[in-house]
């Protein structure tokens, strides 16, 4: 049987509880198609300050670099809001995604029929979108030397090299062949020589997958397609700084956070988590939204194990739910009737099993 070793960095707030009941997913999808799981928690966040004064304590470090995959809930605690250097709950994670080389951070957003209602954009505009932004992590403008900060002058510099693009294109190009095999390319080729570079390696890149259509946009009107005609994206791969602005954009076209997940991929191990944070004021109640850290499990499956069947079985689950009417209370109409966390969490656990059945 194979066996995946797994590192659980449940983090703070509603961190423990959503990460409860990914893993209670997870395990349901081990056991239908068969594969063994090991799967040990580490402190991260405030909850690895409390352990070790460290919000990435060093048992933690230690651990996640040698498994196969790592799961995150959310860091961030009031108490630690103005903390400094690593007692801040926040450099815990940073510090992380550093370790862990991940390069690709990659954020879906899907719109499920039944909840075209929470999002901002008309229902109609909504139909069939199913997108993916691959954006580029640990380069660009936020680690480009030289930067300077004096009286009177600053400077940042956005910096690429040729291997920086290739590695994080064919992240995008690889997920658009098991999607609409479209890949959207965002640049400022008409302003920026970086992006001409930029633009040129992805061009080169694209070479390589014939199988799937590239086409390149600027970021100004990719920021008005994602509103105006978000169906129309599959795959949209950029540099860091417009990532995360385009990223943000479109997780607002879901509208609630509580769905959304996320994998960094790169030269370790992957990490998954949704897309949310600690979310204190409402830890504790058994009422958040575990789906995005369910749906971050089944991004584990398909981008940090190779497990693509057991990855669409989450993810048909977690559509399921959603059309049984199962709601949490952050996407409940008003008056509807919710479901506790871990209710949820067994409700998709159940779908999992019962296909098999069927
Ligand atoms: P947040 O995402 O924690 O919460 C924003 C709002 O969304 C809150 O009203 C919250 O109740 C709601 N919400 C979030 N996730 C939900 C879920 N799964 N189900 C239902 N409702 C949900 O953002 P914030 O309030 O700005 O930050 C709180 C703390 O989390 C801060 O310490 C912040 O630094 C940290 N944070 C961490 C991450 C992360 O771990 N990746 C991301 C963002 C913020």
């Amino acid at each position: 049987m194979t066996r995946y070793s797994l590192a659980v960095l449940p983090g703070d707030g509603i961190g423990p509880e959503v990460t409860a009941e990914a893993v209670r997913v997870l395990q349901a999808a081990a056991d239908l198609f068969g594969f063994g799981l090991e799967a040990a928690e580490y402190a991260v966040g405030a909850a690895g300050v409390a352990e070790d004064g460290d919000s990435l304590p060093k048992r933690t470090a230690d651990a996640v670099v040698d498994v196969d995959a790592v799961l995150l809930g959310a860091v961030g605690h009031p108490s630690l809001a103005t903390a400094e250097g690593r007692l801040r709950p926040e450099a815990g994670l940073l510090a992380l995604r550093k370790l862990l080389g991940a390069y690709a951070n990659l954020r879906p957003a899907a719109v499920h029929p039944a909840l075209r209602h929470a999002s901002p954009l008309r229902p109609e505009r909504l139909e069939g979108v199913d997108l993916l932004i691959v954006r580029e992590l640990l380069g660009g403008l936020y680690y480009g030397q030289p930067r300077a900060l004096e009286a009177e002058t600053a400077v940042n510099t956005m910096r690429y090299t040729v291997p920086e693009i290739e590695r994080v294109a064919r992240v995008a190009f690889e997920a658009a062949r098991g999607r609409r095999r479209l890949v959207t390319s965002v640049d400022k080729a008409n302003v920026l020589e970086v992006s001409q570079l930029w633009r040129e390696t992805v061009s080169r890149v694209g070479a390589e997958y014939p199988d799937v259509r590239l086409e390149h946009l600027y970021v100004d009107y990719a920021a008005m397609r994602l509103v105006a005609q978000p169906a129309a994206i599959d795959v949209l791969l950029t540099e860091n700084l417009f990532g995360d602005i385009l990223s943000d954009e479109a997780a607002v076209l879901t509208g609630s956070l509580g769905l959304l997940p996320s994998a960094s991929i790169g030269d370790g191990p992957g990490l998954f988590e949704p897309v949310h944070g600690s979310a204190p004021d409402i830890a504790g109640r058994n009422v958040a939204n575990p789906l995005g850290a369910i749906a971050s499990v089944a991004m584990l499956l398909r981008y940090g194990l190779g497990q693509r069947e057991a990855a669409d079985r989450v993810d048909q689950a977690v559509a399921e739910v959603l059309t049984a009417g199962a709601r949490t209370a952050d996407i409940a109409r008003p008056g509807e009737a919710t479901v506790t966390t871990r209710q949820m969490g067994e409700r998709v656990a159940a779908l999992v099993l019962g296909a098999a059945v069927a």
